[in-house]
């Protein structure tokens, strides 16, 4: 399973496909693409090996400098498109790695609120979390941080929001995170080859941290909001 982020300049679906190639040794048995254009976000997923999303994105390209990609190895519910990622609620897009322990009480209660579930993933319940607090006035950043509170469980995520087309976030808990420095660009992946042929330039993110690149700019802090002072590393080897 893995997970890849861009914003910057290039089309961003060629970079992300192109990382998730670069992750495959990890296994997965489902994809997914999302990228946001014109504040309007789009997704293309199937089940299976990434030629099958290749071919998809073949027949219906998927634009914008901005975007998201994801191979899964299921957890809860089984491989199958509706069960792909990314998965969207309301404006929060979000692909995750790894299992969410609490998933089964947050969807009751927010099932209980009227919020409807498009797929049988733990993810999902990420992207309702998200989306409420949205809806209560937080803003993007704001409604991650609060919501990544309530959750227990290990993950890695890159998280997009219709109403602030121009932000990535990324978070990570127990599942493993690289972030790529590139001029004026930035990548998130689960591991170092998915990225090396963009950027030597690397910050290792830790368990409990977060990411956001907003206005050409990452800033680090924790998930609970205390600010940090990341190193990048200069990646020497080659793969
Ligand atoms: N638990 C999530 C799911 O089953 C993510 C699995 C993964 O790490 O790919 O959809």
């Amino acid at each position: 399973c893995g997970i890849v982020g861009y914003i910057g300049a290039q089309e961003a679906t060629p970079i992300i496909l192109d990382g998730l190639k670069r992750l495959e040794y990890r296994g997965y048995d489902s994809a997914g693409i999302c990228t946001i254009q014109d504040n309007m976000a789009d997704k293309r997923r199937s089940e299976g090996k990434l030629f099958n999303l290749e071919k998809l994105l073949r027949d219906t390209p998927l634009a914008g400098h901005i975007g998201i990609g994801h191979t899964r190895w299921a957890t809860h519910g089984r491989p199958s498109e509706r069960n792909a990622h990314p998965h969207q609620a309301g404006s929060i897009i979000v692909v995750h790695n790894g299992i969410i322990e609490n998933y089964l009480e947050l969807k009751e209660r927010l099932a209980a609120t009227g919020r409807e579930f498009k797929s049988d993933t733990d993810t999902e319940v990420i992207s309702h979390l998200i989306d409420e607090k949205l809806s209560g006035g937080a803003d993007f950043e704001q409604a991650v941080r609060s919501a990544l509170a309530e959750v227990r469980g290990a993950y890695a995520l890159c998280i997009l929001c219709e109403r602030e087309p121009d932000v990535l976030i990324a978070a990570k808990q127990g599942s493993p995170m690289v972030i790529g420095l590139g001029e004026g660009e930035f990548f998130v992946a689960s591991d170092i080859p998915a990225i090396l042929s963009h950027t030597r330039k690397m910050v290792f993110m830790e368990d409990g941290e977060m990411v956001v690149f907003r206005n050409g700019t990452p800033t680090f802090s924790t998930v609970a909001g205390a600010p940090l002072d990341k190193q990048a590393r200069h990646i020497d080897w080659s793969p």
